[in-house]
């Protein structure tokens, strides 16, 4: 689930959000804005994976700090009461409801533990999803399903794919905030 422009890079199982902003300055710098890091250039300045590299313990301490306080700060509740099986019964009447308002359904849907990703398509129209995802609540579940459900259909997430989603969840950015508080939530318990 990325915004447009975004980047990212993967550093000890995390997934840290970054954009690439072009300035009329001499020395690059790296700051952290909503939990993005922004890399600031000097116009032409090609070489930045090398200072992600680089600055990969900062920027991995400073997300980590950012995603702490953010969980913090908006009350996350797991749902620990959900089995398994109630969680794939649930994503299964999903499938059936937003198959039927979109038409298209996925081949095949897996489950698994990922540590990146709440759910991920593929060109075959496999839905893969999280079973982490059982502990958070129906709608967010349903609004992931969604997102991958329209993959069948956009692959990329370009206009035609935004509008479907703007046009389903209005709220799509706070969504978007407590997946992240969420995901950060998840990894606390599984790590700490
Ligand atoms: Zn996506």
């Amino acid at each position: 689930m990325t915004k447009n422009n975004t980047l990212f890079i993967e550093i000890n199982d995390v997934e840290v959000p970054y954009i690439i902003k072009f300035r009329k300055i001499k020395y690059l710098r790296l700051e952290f804005k909503d939990g993005t890091l922004n890399l600031v250039v000097p116009h032409g300045f090609i070489e930045y994976r090398q200072v992600l590299d680089r600055h990969k313990l900062w920027i991995y301490r400073k997300f980590v700090e950012y995603k702490h306080k953010h969980a913090l700060a908006t009350e996350i509740k797991l749902n620990s009461a959900r089995t398994a099986e109630q969680f794939q019964e649930y994503v299964e009447s999903l499938i059936t409801s937003i198959g039927n308002e979109i038409e298209v359904f996925p081949k095949k849907v897996l489950f698994r533990k990922m540590n990146t990703k709440w759910g991920s398509c593929s060109s075959k129209g496999n839905i893969n999803l999280n079973s982490r995802l059982k502990f958070l609540p129906d709608r967010l579940i349903e609004y992931v399903v969604f997102h991958e459900m329209v993959h069948l259909i956009e692959m990329n997430h370009g206009p035609r794919f935004k509008e479907m989603i703007y046009k389903r969840f209005h709220d799509h950015q706070n969504l978007e905030k407590q997946l992240r508080s969420y995901s950060f939530a998840i990894m606390n318990m599984y790590f700490s």
